[in-house]
C-alpha cells in the first residue's frame, strides 16, 4: 500500500504510488544555504548546512508518513524515505559530509517504541551518500517527549544540556550529519547540534525529513 494515498502499489513501485511521489512536498531547500531551515538556527547554533525533504501540512495526505513511520514500526518507510532524501543530497555538498548521525531518542523511549524513526531515515541516507552511521556516540539523557504540547519557548528552555557524547574522540575532525523526522522550532537539533560542537574540529550539518512551517 501506498503509504501516503493507501492505494495497492504496482510492482515497480516502492512506499510510495507514482502520483504521491510526483506529488510530493519536497522543499527544494538543499542548495540553498538561507533555506528557512538553515535560518532557524541562525544565532542559535553554527552549522555548516541545514535542509528538509518535504514540508508538512496538516491535512496533507502525506502526514500518514511520519505516523506510520512513527508509531507503527513501517521500517520500509524510513528506510526508502531515507533513500529517497539521499538521492536529492548526493549532488549538493551534503555529499560531504563525514558520518551520519540519527538524534538518539531517550532510552526509555526507544525501548518503548523498540526503534528510533530518526535512525530509519538515517541509515537510508547513508546509503545513498556511501557514508558511515553511528547511532550510539550521542546519547539522549533527558526525555522531553512528554513536552511536545508546550509552546516554542518552552521547549527551547526544556532540551538545553539533554544530549551529552559518548567517544567524543571518534568526532574530533569529523563533518557530522545530524538527521531527524521532523523539524518544529529547532530547538531538539540546537541542542543536539551543541552536545557536538565542543568537539575539536567537528562540523554540524542537519538533514530533516519534514519541515513544520510555523507562523
Ligand atoms: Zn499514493
Amino acid at each position: 500500500m501506498c503509504a501516503a494515498c493507501g492505494n495497492v502499489l504496482m510492482r515497480h513501485e516502492r512506499v510510495l504510488c507514482l502520483s504521491c511521489l510526483l506529488e510530493l512536498p519536497g522543499t527544494g531547500f538543499h542548495d540553498d544555504a538561507e533555506n528557512p531551515v538553515a535560518r532557524m538556527f541562525w544565532g542559535r547554533v553554527p552549522l555548516e548546512q541545514a535542509t528538509a525533504f518535504m514540508y508538512f501540512y496538516r491535512d496533507s495526505r502525506y502526514r500518514k508518513i511520519l505516523h506510520e513511520l512513527k508509531y507503527h514500526g513501517q521500517y520500509r518507510i524510513g528506510i526508502e524515505m531515507g533513500r529517497m532524501f539521499g538521492r536529492e543530497l548526493k549532488s549538493t555538498e551534503f555529499s560531504r559530509i563525514d558520518l551520519v548521525h540519527p538524534v538518539p531518542l531517550h532510552p526509555r523511549r526507544q525501548r518503548q517504541r523498540g526503534y528510533n524513526q530518526s535512525a530509519l531515515i538515517a541509515r537510508g541516507i547513508a546509503d545513498v551518500l556511501k557514508k558511515p552511521i553511528e547511532e550510539k556516540l550521542i546519547r539522549r539523557t533527558q526525555d522531553t517527549a512528554s513536552q511536545t504540547r508546550k509552546s516554542r519557548y518552552g521547549r527551547w528552555e526544556n532540551v538545553e544540556g539533554i544530549f551529552s557524547v559518548n567517544v567524543p574522540e571518534k568526532l574530533k575532525d569529523k563533518h557530522v550529519l545530524l538527521v531527524d523526522d521532523v523539524v518544529t522550532t529547532g530547538a531538539t537539533l540546537e541542542a543536539c547540534a551543541s552536545s557536538l560542537l565542543g568537539i575539536e574540529n567537528v562540523r554540524v550539518s542537519v538533514a530533516v525529513l519534514a519541515y513544520v512551517k510555523i507562523d
